[in-house]
C-alpha cells in the first residue's frame, strides 16, 4: 500500500521509519517532511494546513492511507476533510481532537466522566478570574485555554506570579484567541509521566510507558522546551500502575466520548501527575508526543499498519498489540540558543556509519547539495535501542558523540534518574 504522513518533525520520521519496516508498505511520502523523511520516503512540498492539495495528492498517488503528525491540521479538520472525500485516514476528528486544542474542553468532559483530575474553574471574565486565584490563594496553575506552544502555562508558587500571569493572558492578550478564555486549576505536586494509547473509539490498546525530558539544560533547569529527550520503558511505572491509569482515566474517556457521539479514534496521549491520592490527568494530546514516538515505535514490534488500519476500521479489539522487550533512550541535539533565537543552515557532520540498534531521527535538518544542515531548534533526535535502560542509554550517548553541528547542545541526563545516576 502507499502511505502518506503529515509533518516534519522527529515524530514524522519515527513514523516514516517504522512504516519503511512494513512489507505492506509500497511507497511512502511525507508532507512536507525533512532532511530525515527525505531518505525514506518522497518529500512533498505541500504545508501541513493546505487540506485541499493534500487530499488531491492522496487522490492523485492511490494513497491508501495517511497518518497525521502534529495538531495544528488536527484541529483544524484534516480528518474530516479526507473523510468526507472517502480518502483513509489515521487521527482524530477535530471535534475529538479538541481535547487537546481547548483545555476548559478537556475539563469538562473529565468533569463529566468522573476522571481525576486538578480541581478548576475556567473564566472568560477578567475580574471574576481575578476573584477567584485570590480566593483560592498560591500555590495555583493558570492557563491560556487554547494552543500556546507550551507558554501559556504559569505554575505560580505566589498570588502575585499568578496575578502577573493572569493580567498577560486575559489584560494584555499574550496569546491572542487563544487567552480569551483561561482554565484556572488547583496546584498538584507528583512526578510527571505519560501513558500514550492507540484507541479506535471504544477499544484502548496502551503503548509501553515513557518520560519526557522538558526543560532543556540538566536536572531540570532552565525554561521549558518541546522535549528534550526521552526513555521507555520507566521501570518505576509498574504493570498494575498503567492498569489503573487505563481503568481509571484512558478508558472512562474513550467510552465517554463515543457516548457523547465524539468518538475518539488515533492516538490518546495522556498526561499525567502521580499525586499522594494516585494518579491525576495533567492534560490530553490527540496525536503522537515528539519525542515520546521516537521512543515508542522503535521497540513497538506489531505493524504500524495493521494498527492503523484497525483503528480506521474500528477493530482494534481484536489485534495483539506486541512491544520488544528491551529499552530504547532518545538525546535530543538541539541548536544553540534554543528553545529562544537559534542560527539554521550548519552543516551537520557522523550521520553515517552508525552502529547496529541506533537510529538518528531528524527534526530540524534539511538536505543540500554539501550535505545535511541544520533548519529547526530540535535538530536530532538520537535514539537508541538496548537490552536495558543503562546499555540504551550508554550506545545513545555514544552516538550523540559522533555526531556535531556548530553549538550542538543536549542534555547529559535523559534516563539518569530512571538509574538512579542523579
Ligand atoms: P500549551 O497548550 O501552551 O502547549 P501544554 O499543553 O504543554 O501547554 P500543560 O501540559 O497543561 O500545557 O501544562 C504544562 C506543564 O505545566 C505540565 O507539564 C506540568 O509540569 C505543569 N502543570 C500543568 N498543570 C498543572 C497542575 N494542575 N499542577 C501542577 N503542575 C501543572
Amino acid at each position: 500500500m502507499n502511505v502518506l504522513v503529515i509533518g516534519s518533525g522527529g515524530r514524522e520520521h519515527a513514523i516514516v521509519w517504522k512504516l519503511a519496516q512494513s512489507s505492506k508498505v509500497k511507497k511512502i511520502f511525507c508532507a512536507p517532511g525533512n532532511g530525515g523523511t527525505a531518505l525514506l520516503a518522497k518529500n512533498v512540498p505541500i504545508p501541513v494546513h493546505d487540506f485541499a492539495a493534500l487530499a488531491q495528492f492522496a487522490k492523485d498517488e492511490g494513497i491508501d492511507l495517511t497518518i497525521v503528525g502534529p495538531e495544528d491540521p488536527l484541529l483544524g479538520g484534516i480528518v474530516d476533510f479526507f473523510l468526507e472525500r472517502s480518502l483513509p485516514i489515521y487521527g482524530p476528528t477535530a471535534q475529538a481532537a479538541k481535547i487537546e486544542g481547548s483545555k476548559s474542553f478537556a475539563k469538562y468532559l473529565m468533569k463529566r466522566y468522573n476522571i481525576p483530575t486538578a480541581k478548576y474553574e475556567s473564566f472568560i471574565d477578567y475580574e471574576s478570574a481575578l476573584a477567584y486565584v485570590r480566593e483560592q490563594g498560591a500555590p495555583i496553575v493558570v492557563k491560556a485555554d487554547g494552543l500556546a506552544a507550551g507558554k501559556g502555562v504559569v505554575v505560580a508558587e505566589t498570588l502575585e506570579e499568578a496575578e502577573r500571569a493572569l493580567y498577560s493572558i486575559m489584560e494584555e492578550n499574550a496569546f491572542g484567541q487563544a487567552g480569551a478564555r483561561v482554565v484556572i486549576e488547583e496546584c498538584m505536586r507528583g512526578e510527571e509521566l505519560s501513558l500514550l494509547s492507540f484507541v479506535d473509539g471504544e477499544t484502548v490498546k496502551p503503548m509501553i510507558t515513557s518520560q519526557d525530558h522538558k526543560r532543556v539544560f540538566d536536572n531540570d533547569q532552565g525554561p521549558n522546551t518541546g522535549g528534550m529527550g526521552t526513555y521507555a520503558p520507566v521501570p518505576h511505572m509498574s504493570a498494575k500502575l498503567v492498569d489503573e491509569i487505563v481503568a481509571k482515566i484512558v478508558q472512562p474517556m474513550a467510552s465517554g466520548m463515543v457516548r457523547d457521539g465524539i468518538p475518539f479514534r488515533g492516538v490518546l496521549y495522556t498526561g499525567l501527575m502521580i499525586t499522594s491520592e494516585g494518579p491525576k490527568v495533567v492534560e490530553f494530546n490527540a496525536r503522537f508526543g515528539d519525542p515520546e514516538t521516537q521512543v515508542i515505535l522503535p521497540l513497538l514490534k506489531t505493524d504500524l499498519v495493521d494498527i492503523c488500519t484497525a483503528t480506521v476500521n474500528g477493530e482494534l479489539a481484536s489485534l495483539d498489540v506486541e512491544w520488544k522487550q528491551e529499552s530504547a533512550v532518545c538525546v535530543v541535539m538541539a541548536a544553540p540558543g534554543y528553545p529562544g533565537e537559534y542560527p539554521k543552515g550548519s552543516l551537520i557532520t557522523g550521520l553515517e556509519q552508525q552502529a547496529e540498534g541506533v537510529a538518528v531521527f531528524h527534526a530540524g535538518t534539511k538536505q543540500t547539495p554539501e550535505g545535511t544542515v541544520t533548519s529547526g531548534g530540535r535538530v536530532l533526535g538520537v535514539t537508541s535501542i538496548g537490552k536495558d535502560l543503562e546499555e540504551a542509554r550508554a550506545s545513545a550517548y555514544e552516538a550523540v558523540r559522533s555526531i556535531s553541528f556548530e553549538g550542538a547542545h543536549y542534555r547529559t541526563d535523559i534516563a539518569a534518574k530512571a538509574l538512579g545516576n542523579r
